[in-house]
């Protein structure tokens, strides 16, 4: 028997567990289903692709009543994480009848207010545009008794700490809080202490921060030569769906031009585009309309494609924990991938830093050859 079987668990949310294909828990949804569905506050630790959405979702879906007003709130770091999530709760309450509704910046408010006003029981929202709401009153809050904070680490990054206070002020105190993050820094301990009580850790490898299903390479190129060393290293390892890493949305453009004046199907997304812009690029990467998604940080934050078979670090991160959370989009759900990892000798540094966070050194291979490229 596994936490699938659990008899608390509604069985309209079994059925559609196993309608998704789903046969076994992951290991965070092991842990933490039967905690959350006992009522207890919990913090989930684990890296991105292990199946952090239903660990709270399946328990959240059980939970919910007939009527229609707002029960659950998930907050989320962007809006295609909330889009993202609302997807998947969403499946899992196909045989409820149940309305989900994301809610985010750049999508017109009154859309979102008339999907208010008709009735939803479950808001999956980004920080600020659930502030924006609560001070039009078109959302309240007082009848949420499950409350989940998906990706804190990065809403926190994100600057959104202020309003993710005043969002749980807004609510009952006496709700469930779930807090999923892949890194616990002091913040966040901080603000589970304030708002959360008495919660329960559970923790998948700490020691193990990247998945193994990742093989992970990186290349020493020179700053010059970059574009044409990222060309050979397409060319080579033949990527199904690749997501692609810039520094700076700048970056972004840039190379999505230049790979784009080179035949490669690749777009763009960062943060000057608008909504509509940002979802037709989704789609038709979901799609492999696209084959390469050209992106900054915020941009990919916490996304789930499909068979991304790389994820290439044209710039490498500043920061380790955002190494980890980019190779995080490949290798998921079992699926092996490669993250490529370009580093020219000034980023060195960060490559080092990088190896201390994960506890081990990468391998390194030489740019391919035109050679090798064209065989
Ligand atoms: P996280 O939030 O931890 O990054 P997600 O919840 O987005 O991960 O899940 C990653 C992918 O794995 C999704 O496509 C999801 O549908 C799939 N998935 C989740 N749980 C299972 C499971 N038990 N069996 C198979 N696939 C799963
Ligand atoms: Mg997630």
């Amino acid at each position: 028997m596994n936490v699938f079987d659990d008899k608390k668990i509604k069985p309209e949310v079994k059925t559609a567990i196993k309608e998704m294909g789903f046969e076994e828990p992951s290991p965070i949804q092991e842990k933490a289903i039967p905690k959350v569905l006992e009522g207890k506050d919990v913090i989930g630790q684990a890296q991105t692709g292990t199946g952090k959405t239903a660990a709270f979702g399946i328990p959240l879906l059980t939970k919910l009543d007939e009527s229609s007003r707002v029960q659950a709130l998930v907050l989320t770091p962007t809006r295609e994480l909330a889009i993202q999530v609302a997807g998947e709760l969403q499946k899992l309450s196909n045989h409820l009848n149940v309305t989900t509704l994301p809610i985010y910046g750049g999508q017109s408010i009154g859309h979102q207010i008339k999907a208010l006003k008709r009735g939803v029981q479950v808001v999956i929202g980004t920080p600020g545009r659930v502030q924006d709401h609560l001070r039009r009153k078109t959302l309240k809050l007082d009848q949420v008794n499950t409350l989940v904070l998906d990706e804190a680490d990065e809403m926190l990054d994100m600057g959104f700490i202020e309003d993710i206070e005043s969002i749980l002020k807004q609510t009952n105190e006496d709700r469930q809080t779930m807090l999923f993050s892949a890194t616990m820094p002091a913040p966040i301990r901080k603000l589970s202490r304030r708002y959360m009580h008495q919660p329960e850790t559970v923790s998948i490898s700490k020691s193990d921060v990247t998945a193994p299903s990742i093989e992970q390479i990186y290349f020493k190129v020179l700053e010059r030569n970059k574009l044409e060393s990222l060309c050979r290293v397409i060319d080579r390892y033949d990527p199904e769906l690749a997501i692609v890493f810039c520094r700076t949305k700048k970056g972004v453009a840039d190379l999505t031009e230049a790979l784009q004046a080179r035949g490669y199907f690749a777009d763009g997304l960062h943060g000057d585009l608008n909504q509509s812009q940002r979802d037709a690029v989704m789609r038709r990467f979901r799609e492999s309309d696209i084959e390469f998604l050209v992106a900054t940080d915020v941009a990919a934050r916490g996304l789930d494609v499909q068979n991304v078979s790389h994820v290439i670090n044209y710039d490498i991160p500043q920061d380790p924990e955002s190494y980890v959370h980019r190779i995080g989009r490949t290798g998921r759900a079992g699926k092996s991938g490669q993250a490529l990892t370009l580093v020219t000798p000034r980023e060195m540094k960060h490559l080092r830093s990088i190896e201390r966070e994960i506890k081990m050194s990468l391998p390194t291979r030489d740019i391919p050859t035109i050679q090798e490229v064209v065989e």
